[in-house]
């Protein structure tokens, strides 16, 4: 069986006095490979790693920090399979929606190619009287990644290319139930000539975390993951002095108006609630639909849905995989039945699914509520699965309410023909990133991605301008050559003259 390594200081590495776990093949049902926990002292490796590698990366030049991100991006463009199909091993989405995760990723690496360009600063001449001011923005130091399950390539890639870029060193800490795709982006950061110790990989759980968030060299977190540890991550990183962007979980509400376009928001509903069985953060889990626009739009989603093929994600035929863990299995299988019993009607089952050769694997076909309730679990908690919720409201200021009242606010969708519908919907709702028509609106590479309110805890989102902002810290330096007009003493407060 297969063991997973960290990657320190530029090649595969043991760690010491290291617990360990195994890693499932989500469609088999078996375990693939055994990872390690890593412990202090393995995490203090790493972070060591980091810390010698950045004096020599912090002052590499610009164009060459930005010719090895253009080099990582080609071998990444050439081995897209490979890593799609380790993703799809550990993680169970089908390998066309892996190919998509490590695509959507390599955009950031684009943008972050761009840094010559976006760590310019300002100059202004002569403030005073030949004095001069100036403003630099400097990397930070070490600055960690601690990363979710499920996108094991992309989220990585949100953080570390901007990081490195910057002129940071990074350790990266995976998600310990799909680990491998981590060790593949490392070994191809040093084939595209990344010097040694500059990125680095610790797979382990809440020990190796706890060792990054305490760490004295460690300069700043981002994190991705669940609302509870996205906020555990924040005031434990906040409160040992780091800079911490702490991304959590989410609700996301699709709203559709009785006159959008029904067939487009019915398929797009079923992309965005069933695709990659639901585990994505931008997944829609809540159908608001107003007026008569239910009624309507209903029976559209349940002939898409008994066409939904559900199967091992290797195999080109299948549409959705498997869930993680049999353990998450479980957990989003309860929340069905939990809907049952608070009195949500359950339309479409997918409990009952088998996949014939893979009768182990952690499958759950398509689930379908409607009537569903704020008072029920259903509504209130994230289950992160293939399970669809149907809100019915009255009107559209209900629906608007019902969306803003949610803590969690990371992404949420308006379907309608009518432009001052779609106006006052991005005018007034209170989420970070909003779709029109658009059902997964994922913000490109050169904005910004994040959610408000439970779903980012901290100051900046991740990528785009913000990531630069996050990993540099500002500089303003005033100066002034030796000129005979400055003599002589003035203990007053500096004013221009
Ligand atoms: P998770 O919170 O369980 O784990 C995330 C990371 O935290 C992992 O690396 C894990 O090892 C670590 N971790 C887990 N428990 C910990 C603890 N007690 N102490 C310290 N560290 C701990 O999340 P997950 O199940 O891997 O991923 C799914 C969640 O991530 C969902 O809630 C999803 O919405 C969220 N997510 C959010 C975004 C976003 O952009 N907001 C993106 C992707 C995923």
């Amino acid at each position: 069986m297969e063991t997973v390594r960290h990657w320190i200081d530029g090649a595969p590495a043991d760690g010491q006095g290291d617990a360990s776990g195994d890693v499932f093949n989500p469609a088999t049902g078996g375990v693939g490979a055994r990872v390690p926990y890593a412990s202090v002292q393995t995490v203090d490796k790493a972070v060591a790693a980091a810390r010698r590698a950045f004096p020599g990366w912090r002052d590499t030049s610009l164009g060459k920090r930005a010719r090895i991100l253009f080099s990582f991006r080609d071998l990444l463009g050439k081995r897209a399979q490979e890593l799609a199909a380790i993703i799809t091993r550990e993680h169970g989405k089908v390998l066309s929606d892996a190919l998509g995760e490590v695509t959507r990723g390599a955009e950031v690496v684009e943008f972050a190619c761009g840094v010559p360009q976006l760590l310019k600063g300002e100059f202004s001449e002569n403030v005073s009287q030949g004095v001069d001011s100036y403003s630099l923005r400097q990397p930070l130091g070490v600055a960690v990644g601690i990363t979710p399950f499920n996108f094991p390539a992309m989220v990585p890639m949100w953080m570390f290319p901007v990081a490195i870029a910057c002129g940071n060193t990074f350790v990266l800490k995976p998600s310990e139930r799909d680990p491998s795709a981590a060790g593949f982006m490392a070994e191809l950061l040093a084939e595209a000539g990344l010097p040694e110790g500059v990125f680095n990989v610790v797979h382990g759980d809440k020990t190796a975390v706890d060792a990054l968030l305490a760490h004295r060299d460690v300069a700043a977190i981002s994190f991705v993951g669940s609302t509870p540890i996205a906020k555990y991550i924040y005031e434990t990183g906040a409160r040992n002095g780091k800079r911490v962007q702490a991304l959590g979980g989410a609700k996301n509400h699709m709203v559709v108006l009785p006159d959008a376009d029904m067939e487009l928001a019915a398929d797009a509903v079923i992309n965005a609630a069933y695709g990659s069985a639901g585990e994505r953060c931008m997944a829609i889990s809540v159908l608001v639909a107003v007026g008569d626009a239910g009624d309507r739009l209903i029976p559209k989603v349940m002939e898409r849905l008994s066409a939904i093929k559900v199967g091992s994600g290797v195999d080109p035929a299948s549409e959705m995989g498997p869930l993680v863990t049999k353990e998450h299995l479980d957990r989003v299988r309860s929340y069905v039945d939990s809907g049952v019993k608070e009195g949500a009607k359950l339309l479409k089952d997918g409990r009952d699914v088998s996949v014939a050769g893979h009768e182990k694997g952690f499958f759950l076909g398509p689930c379908l509520f409607d009537g569903v309730e704020p008072r029920m679990k259903i509504y209130q908690d994230e289950i992160f699965g293939p399970v669809l919720s149907v809100v019915r409201a009255k009107t559209y200021d209900e629906a608007i309410g019902l969306v803003n009242d949610n803590p969690r606010a990371n992404g949420v969708a308006l379907f309608t023909n009518d432009g001052g519908a779609g106006r006052k919907f991005q005018n007034e709702i209170e989420v970070g990133m909003v779709g029109i028509n658009v059902s997964i609106p994922v913000p490109m590479a050169y904005y910004s991605f994040g959610g408000w309110k439970d779903s980012l805890f901290g100051d900046s989102h991740v990528h785009g301008p913000d990531g630069i902002r996050f990993y540099t810290r500002g500089k303003v330096v005033t100066s002034r050559w030796p000129d005979p007009r400055h003599r002589g003493t003035d203990l007053g407060f500096p004013v221009s003259s």
